[in-house]
Formats: C-alpha cells, sequence, structure tokens
C-alpha cells in the first residue's frame, strides 16, 4: 500500500523510538504529589541540592550587565572559556590540551549527544556498560548507532572488566562507553582497571568516549582515574565528556563541554553552528569563574556528600532482601532488590523493580528510579543528593513498607 498523508505516521521513527528520560520523568511526578500537597520525597533526580557558590552567581550578574554578552558569540564557545577548561584540565587530569579540542555545550547532555552523532554512522556497535545512565542508549540510536549493554551485576560491583567487554566486541564494534564515577551504580574504576581497558580498546582501534562528568565526587580511598592520563595513546580515539552541572552544583546553568581530537571537535562545532549555536553568554561567563576558580566549594559540598552516602547505605543494608555494593563516587546509591521481587507488601506483589518502584512512590511517597531506566530490572537507584533529614525519612519508610 502506497503511503497518503493520512497512513504517514505524524511522528518520525526516529523520534518517536525515544522515551522521556525516566530520571527526570520520576521527578516530575515526585515534584506534581508535591505540589498536591503529598509529603513526597524525591530520590529521583542526580542534582545537587546545594546553590551554586556565590563568586560564581556574582560573575554571571556581572556578566548579564555587560552588553557584549548580549550579543551571540562564536558557535563552539567563549576563547577565554576554551583556554580555562584547557588550564582545568592539565590541573584535574593531568595532560594537555589545546584550546582547540575544546566545545562547549549546552550542558553535558548536548556533548553525549554530539560526541555519538559525530563518530557514530548507521550499524555501528557502541558498546556500553550497564548499568548505564539513561541518556546513552538514546543518544546512541539517535545517531544510527547500535547499543550493545554490557552487563555487570552487583556481585562485581556493576563494573565491567576486560573478558565481559572482548565478549561482547565484533567487527561493527566502533566506540565503548566509560563512565566513572559512574550514574547510576557510583561505582569508581581503579587505575589499574582504567588502564587495562583503555589498552584494550587502542589494541584493538576502538573509541573512548569517557564521561568525566562526576571526577570531583569520589569517597574514601577512591580515586578518579582520567582515561587520557593512563593511556595517552588513546588521545587520537577518545572523546571527553564533562561539565560544570555537579561539580559547582550548576545543573540550571547548562554549560558542559567535550574534549576530543580536532577533527572530532570541528564537526562537532559545525554541527552546533546550526543546531544552537552558542550557549547562553552569561552561563559562560559563570563556568569561566566556576573553572578557573579554585576547588574548595566542591570539597564542602564532597563532605556533605560521602556523610550522606555512608548514611543511606546503612540504612538500606538494614533492609533483608537489599544489596547494595558501597557506592565509592557520584552521589547515587543503586541496591539491587532482586530479594525483594516477588513478596507481598500491603498486598501487592512486585515482580519488577519498576512495579516496585510504583508501590514505594504510592504507599510511602518516596521517589526512586526503577533499575529499568538503566538496563535490567531488580534494582534501584537513589540520589543522595538531598538533606540527611530527607534520607532519614526516605529509606526509613521505605524499610517500614518493606521490612
Ligand atoms: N553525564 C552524566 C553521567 C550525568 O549523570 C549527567 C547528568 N545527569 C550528565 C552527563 C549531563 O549533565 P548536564 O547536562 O546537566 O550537564
Amino acid at each position: 500500500m502506497t503511503e497518503t498523508a493520512e497512513t504517514r505516521p505524524r511522528i518520525s521513527a526516529r523520534l518517536a523510538g525515544i522515551a522521556e528520560s525516566a530520571t527526570l520523568a520520576v521527578d516530575a511526578k515526585a515534584k506534581a504529589l508535591k505540589a498536591a500537597g503529598r509529603p513526597v520525597i524525591g530520590l529521583g533526580a542526580g542534582e545537587p541540592d546545594f546553590p551554586t557558590p556565590s563568586y560564581i552567581v556574582d560573575a554571571a550578574v556581572a556578566a548579564a550587565q555587560d552588553p557584549v554578552n548580549h550579543r551571540y558569540s562564536p558557535a563552539g564557545g567563549l576563547p577565554v572559556l576554551k583556554e580555562a577548561i584547557a588550564a582545568k584540565t592539565l590541573r584535574d587530569s593531568g595532560y594537555e590540551i589545546s584550546p582547540g579540542s575544546v566545545l562547549v555545550t549546552n550542558g553535558g547532555k548536548q556533548a553525549v549527544f554530539q560526541a555519538f552523532a559525530s563518530i557514530v554512522d548507521p550499524g555501528d556497535e557502541v558498546l556500553l556498560p550497564s548499568p548505564y545512565w539513561t541518556t546513552y542508549p538514546e543518544a546512541i540510536t539517535l545517531a544510527g548507532g547500535v547499543p550493545v549493554a554490557v552487563f555487570a551485576g552487583a556481585e562485581r560491583g556493576y563494573k565491567v572488566d576486560v573478558d565481559l567487554l572482548e565478549a561482547a566486541r565484533s567487527n561493527r564494534t566502533k566506540v565503548l562507553v566509560l563512565c566513572s564515577p559512574s550514574n547510576p551504580t557510583g561505582a569508581v574504576y581503579t587505575p589499574e582497571e582504567t588502564e587495562r581497558i583503555g589498552r584494550w580498546a587502542l589494541e584493538h582501534g576502538i573509541w573512548v568516549v569517557t564521561d568525566e562528568i562526576y571526577e570531583h565526587l569520589v569517597y574514601g580511598d577512591a580515586e578518579f582515574t582520567p582515561v587520557l592520563r593512563v593511556v595517552p595513546e588513546l588521545a587520537d580515539t577518545t572523546i571527553v565528556l564533562n561539565g560544570v552541572a555537579k561539580t559547582y552544583a550548576m545543573t540550571g546553568w547548562r554549560v558542559g563541554w567535550l574534549v576530543g581530537p580536532t577533527d572530532v571537535v570541528k564537526a562537532a562545532t559545525n554541527f552546533q553552528s546550526h543546531l544552537t549555536s552558542n550557549v547562553a553568554n552569561v552561563s559562560q561567563r559563570a563556568a569561566l569563574a566556576a573553572v578557573s576558580g579554585d576547588l574548595s566549594a566542591v570539597a564542602d559540598m564532597r563532605t556533605a556528600f560521602d556523610r550522606r552516602r555512608r548514611l543511606v547505605v546503612d540504612l538500606l543494608r538494614g533492609i533483608d532482601g537489599v544489596e547494595v555494593p558501597e557506592p565509592k563516587g557520584a552521589f547515587y546509591a543503586y541496591p539491587s532488590v532482586e530479594g525483594l521481587l516477588g513478596r507481598t507488601f500491603r498486598g501487592r506483589t512486585p515482580q519488577t523493580s519498576a512495579e516496585l518502584a510504583a508501590l514505594v512512590l504510592e504507599e510511602v511517597e518516596v521517589a526512586v528510579v526503577p533499575g529499568e531506566a538503566f538496563g535490567p530490572s531488580g534494582f534501584l537507584r537513589l540520589s543522595y543528593a538531598t538533606s540527611d533529614e530527607n534520607l532519614t525519612e526516605a529509606v526509613g519508610r521505605m524499610a517500614e513498607l518493606l521490612g
């Protein structure tokens, strides 16, 4: 049958395939219930609960008053910000880059999308350690690529190794995604693990897209390892993703960046010149103050996150049927709840983590994100970027329901 105007799908196949961001959906549902007067506690969203440090806000206020910032600026980012990002990369990651290898994007999310759009062709396979952040498979698929999930469960601390990756490699494999510290699991790869995986990618000519947005949020003896510091030979086939959202409590300002080989950065900048043009200048000036300042504000936030991390893990471990490896970074706990599925709570018997998350929201008004958003069922993600009181109350309510 030939298509007519009536039978033609209204929404393109490309966009019809995209699901709403599950984490934002949980957050929106929790906020709506709260607005309706319900005492909901949201542990869904991945955003620091602190205000942006005042010296950063002050820089933005000054920028807003300067007419130079009222105009278009270079699509790929303010040159002064790119220089500051290069200096910050040397300070925090220990290797040199040129400002020309930086593209400033509208949040880290746009960097994720543009990274895959730059190097993935239809049919290319992208190895995606799972549980994965919910945006990666969508960005890979939109670029025409095929996400190949490589699952590592709680018993392995949610970390893949070269054997698992090698088993998933094919002659269509083009890219490997790394995200350490990890959203959603809080896992942090050691320097040795990072180097082994990096060398394996190098050996097989596989590109690496490494998301380092949680670089400053590591706890205890965990250490953030930039893959390019331990395997510098990967520089020509690696795209680094980063941004100010998590380090400086700047989720609403929408500034991220990617660092890559100059041909990739050029292609991605051309794309951005049509897509969005420059990131808002006021936000770029705020990001400039952030990355060129010191790291004392994030040190204070890290102390609070670390305390909350230990609190939430202790409380979760008190619930029979919940298994939670210690998260070493970011601000998420990722318990396995397989031991709870099939049990009956208040007359309901959840068989999946999505059903369990719905039960927890409806019965005790705590919003958590089910594992289905990040890979297989059987897990929940709890963000501990909220007050100690909220965490104690929220996990206490969960324990009462599930204990
Ligand atoms: N990467 C990871 C792993 C994230 O968790 C997030 C935020 N949830 C981002 C990138 C993007 O952050 P933003 O777009 O707010 O800069």
